[in-house]
């Protein structure tokens, strides 16, 4: 979600309005006060992933390079969000990029996924979150290959790997 639209629930609000009355609230995500589709409390998040997918998708961890799961991968299939199972990202964009993550040059849709500045290393950096439940996914660079010229790097904790041959 971007700024503006927040800032616009915030004014609704303000003026007595709200959200639902407008139809752009499915619920509010605590923290944030982002909205998204899927909403869970920490403890509902922590019953169905592991240790190390909550510790990317809720607390924006990254995980170690070449040491995840699918940073070679070159199977066929579609990589779903491994906390709502959101279609995210296709075999078709991936690529190696020789970073140690799985690296795509685009999503599957534009509509699946948010982005937000993050300067937690003191410098700029485009923050990457699944567009239905908020969960951190990686960030998204601008060194990518054609035709987009993007990298979204991505932590493998994050991902379901679907086979195409399982479909
Ligand atoms: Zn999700």
């Amino acid at each position: 979600m971007t700024r503006r639209t927040f800032l616009k629930a915030g004014l609704a609000l303000g003026l007595g309005i709200t959200a639902k009355a407008l139809g752009i609230m499915p619920a509010l995500a605590k923290e944030s006060g982002r909205m998204f589709q899927v909403t869970k409390t920490d403890e509902e998040w922590r019953q169905i992933l592991t240790p190390e997918q909550f510790r990317v998708l809720r607390q924006e961890g990254t995980e170690r390079p070449f040491a995840n799961q699918y940073y070679a991968s070159k199977e066929p299939g579609a990589y779903h969000c491994a906390g709502c199972d959101l279609p995210l990202f296709s075999s078709d964009a991936k690529y190696d990029s020789d970073t140690g993550w799985p690296s795509f040059w685009k999503p599957i849709s534009e509509k699946a996924i948010g982005t937000k500045t993050d300067w937690k290393l003191l410098h700029r950096r485009t923050e990457v979150h699944c567009a239905r439940c908020g969960g951190h996914l990686g960030h998204v660079f601008d060194d990518g290959p054609p035709p987009t010229g993007l990298r979204y790097c991505i932590n493998s904790a994050a991902l379901n790997f679907l086979p195409a041959s399982a479909r």
